[in-house]
C-alpha cells in the first residue's frame, strides 16, 4: 500500500467540485499571483477514504489497543464529553465575539474555574496555559512576581528533586532561575537533609511533581512544606497526573501556593498525540493578583441572571499577563468542563481509587510473574516501574527490545527509559478504566514476552516481527527529518 496519497493521484481524478474554479479575489498584485495551480494530490473520494483509514489502522491507538504509557498517559476520553465540547454553538463562536454574546461558554469556562478550584485546594483559577509546561511557566512567573513584589531579589534559585518531571527544572530556567537538585533517597522519597542543606535566603521556590516520576506518592511533603516556607520559599504542585489524587486530597490542603493540571491528562483530552491542551493554573491567596488573564468573572445582578465577562490587564494590574491569543485552548477547557460534570464530586474521587487499584492490581501481578519492581516496598499511585536491569545483564535483552516485542503481542509499549533514575526501566500506567480482563491479557503478554527473552532472546532483539515497519532508526528520523512532498 501506498504511504503517500500522492502516490494515488491520476491526472483528473477528483472527489466533487467544491470551491468555484475561478476564485475572484481582486486587488492582489499580478506579480504574487500563482502561475500554475498548486500540485495537490488529484484522487477520488474512496481512494482518499481508504487512503487514511488504511494509514490510521497502521497505527497503534487507545481505540483499539491496551495503551499503558506512564507519565503521559492516554486516559479516559469519552466521547459524549468530545460531542458536547464540538456543539456547532461553541465551535462557530467567534472569538472577538462580545461576552453578552458568549453568556454559554463562559458560563461553562466560570464552572470549569470553581471546579479546578474545588479539587486543587486553591484560591484562583486561570484556564489560560495551553499545555502543561506552560502552566508551569505561568506558576513559576507568578512566584517571581511575588517575590519581586515584595521588594525580595535576592531569591534565584529554584529546588527541584531529581525525580521532578523534566519540564520542571526547565521552566524554572526559562523563568530565569538557576536550578538547586536535591535527590531522592532509597525509599523514593525526596532526601529531606538534603534539602534542609539546600534552602536559604537565595530560595524562590521548590517545584515538586506528586505523585513523582517514580510513581510513588511523596511521603513527606508536610515536612518539604515547613521546610521551604520557612526559608520564605513558595511551593510548586505539579499536578499534570491529578487522576492519581483526584477527589481525595488536594494540593492546597498540603500548604501549596500554586499547581498546574494537565487537562490533558486527566480531563477527557488525550495526551501522547501531540495534540492541543490545556495546563490551568491555581494559586493560593496570596498570588491571587498575579493570575495570568483572562480570568471569566460572575458578576450578580439583582433581579437578573448573573452575567459573566472576561477580566483582562485593565481589571487585573498586578497579572503576569496573557500565554494565548483569546482565552486558551477552549475546545480542551469545554470537553474537561462536561467531563468533570459527567463525574461529580463522588465520581471525581473514583477516578482516583480506581486509577491506584489498577496500578496496584498490575505491579502486583507483574512482581508474581518475576518482573523485578524498581520500588518494591512502596505502593504505586497511578503508575509504577518495572526494572529490566538484571534481565538484561543475563540475557542482552533491553527495555527497548522488550517493549518493540510487546507491540507483536498487540498492546502498545509502555513509556520506556524515563524516569533517568532507574536503569533499563518502563514505567506502566493502566489508567482508571480498564478491565480486569484487559489488565490481565496485558501480564499474559508481558510474561510471555519475558520467557521467550529467556530461552530466544534473538527474536525478542530484532522485534518486532509483525508490525508494518521494523525497527526504526529514530536517531535518524530525528536528525534528518524530512516530510514534504517533491515532485
Ligand atoms: C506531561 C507532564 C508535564 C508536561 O505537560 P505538557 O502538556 O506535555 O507540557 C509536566 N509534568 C508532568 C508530571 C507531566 O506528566
Amino acid at each position: 500500500m501506498s504511504t503517500l496519497i500522492f502516490e494515488r493521484s491520476r491526472p483528473g481524478r477528483c472527489s466533487a467540485q467544491l470551491a468555484p474554479a475561478e476564485l475572484a479575489c481582486p486587488g492582489i498584485p499580478e506579480a504574487l499571483l500563482r502561475q500554475a495551480p498548486p500540485p495537490l494530490p488529484e484522487a477520488s473520494e474512496l481512494d482518499v477514504v481508504r487512503h487514511y483509514t488504511a494509514l490510521s489502522q497502521k497505527n497503534f491507538s487507545i481505540d483499539t489497543q491496551f495503551y499503558p504509557l506512564g507519565s503521559c498517559t492516554m486516559k479516559y476520553n469519552p466521547r459524549a464529553a468530545n460531542a458536547l465540547a464540538m456543539l456547532p454553538e461553541f465551535l462557530a463562536r467567534h472569538p472577538l465575539a462580545p461576552a453578552a454574546t458568549g453568556q454559554g461558554v463562559l458560563a461553562c469556562l466560570y464552572e470549569l474555574q470553581e471546579i479546578l478550584c474545588d479539587v486543587s485546594g486553591m484560591a484562583g483559577v486561570s484556564l489560560a496555559p495551553m499545555a502543561g509546561a506552560q502552566g508551569e511557566f505561568a506558576g513559576v512567573a507568578m512566584i517571581r512576581a511575588w517575590h519581586r513584589s515584595r521588594g525580595d531579589h535576592a531569591r534565584t534559585e529554584i529546588i527541584v528533586p531529581d525525580a521532578a518531571h523534566g519540564t520542571n527544572p526547565a521552566t524554572a530556567t526559562m523563568c530565569g532561575y538557576a536550578v538547586r537538585e536535591v535527590p531522592t533517597d532509597r525509599s523514593g522519597n525526596v532526601d529531606l537533609d538534603r534539602l534542609r542543606a539546600a534552602v536559604g535566603p537565595q530560595t524562590a521556590g521548590l517545584m515538586l511533581t506528586n505523585p513523582s516520576t517514580l510513581g510513588v506518592f511523596e511521603q513527606r511533603i508536610l515536612d518539604i512544606r515547613d521546610i521551604v516556607h520557612a526559608a520564605g520559599g513558595l511551593l510548586y504542585y505539579d499536578g499534570a497526573n491529578l487522576n492519581a489524587i483526584v477527589g481525595q486530597v488536594k494540593p492546597g490542603a498540603m500548604g501549596f501556593d500554586v499547581i498546574h493540571v494537565n487537562l490533558h491528562k486527566t480531563f477527557s483530552t488525550p495526551h501522547g498525540g501531540g495534540g492541543p491542551g490545556a495546563g490551568p493554573v491555581g494559586v493560593a491567596e496570596r498570588l491571587l493578583p498575579f493570575l495570568p488573564v483572562p480570568i471569566v468573572l460572575r458578576r450578580e445582578r439583582p433581579g437578573a441572571a448573573p452575567a459573566y465577562v472576561l477580566a483582562g490587564e485593565s481589571e487585573r494590574p498586578h497579572s503576569i499577563g496573557r500565554l494565548s491569543a483569546f482565552m486558551g485552548n477552549v475546545g480542551v477547557l469545554l470537553r474537561a468542563y462536561v467531563y468533570a460534570r459527567m463525574l461529580g464530586r463522588e465520581g471525581m474521587g473514583r477516578v482516583a481509587q480506581f486509577a491506584t487499584l489498577n496500578a496496584n492490581y498490575l505491579m502486583v501481578e507483574l512482581r508474581n510473574a518475576g518482573f523485578e519492581l524498581a520500588y518494591p516496598a512502596r505502593r504505586a499511585s497511578h503508575e509504577f516501574i518495572v526494572t529490566l536491569k538484571r534481565l538484561k545483564d543475563q540475557t542482552g535483552v533491553s527495555a527497548m527490545d522488550f517493549a518493540k516485542r510487546l507491540l507483536d503481542k498487540g498492546v502498545h509499549a509502555p513509556t520506556t527509559y524515563f524516569p533517568l533514575l532507574v536503569p533499563e526501566c518502563l514505567l506502566i500506567e493502566p489508567t482508571e478504566t480498564e478491565s480486569k480482563e484487559t489488565l490481565d491479557a496485558f501480564v499474559a503478554a508481558m510474561k510471555a514476552v519475558l520467557e521467550e527473552a529467556r530461552t530466544n532472546p534473538e527474536l525478542v532483539k530484532s522485534a518486532p516481527h509483525t508490525m508494518p515497519v521494523r525497527r526504526l532508526d529514530d536517531v535518524k528520523a530525528a536528525r534528518d527529518l524530512d516530510v514534504a512532498w517533491k515532485t
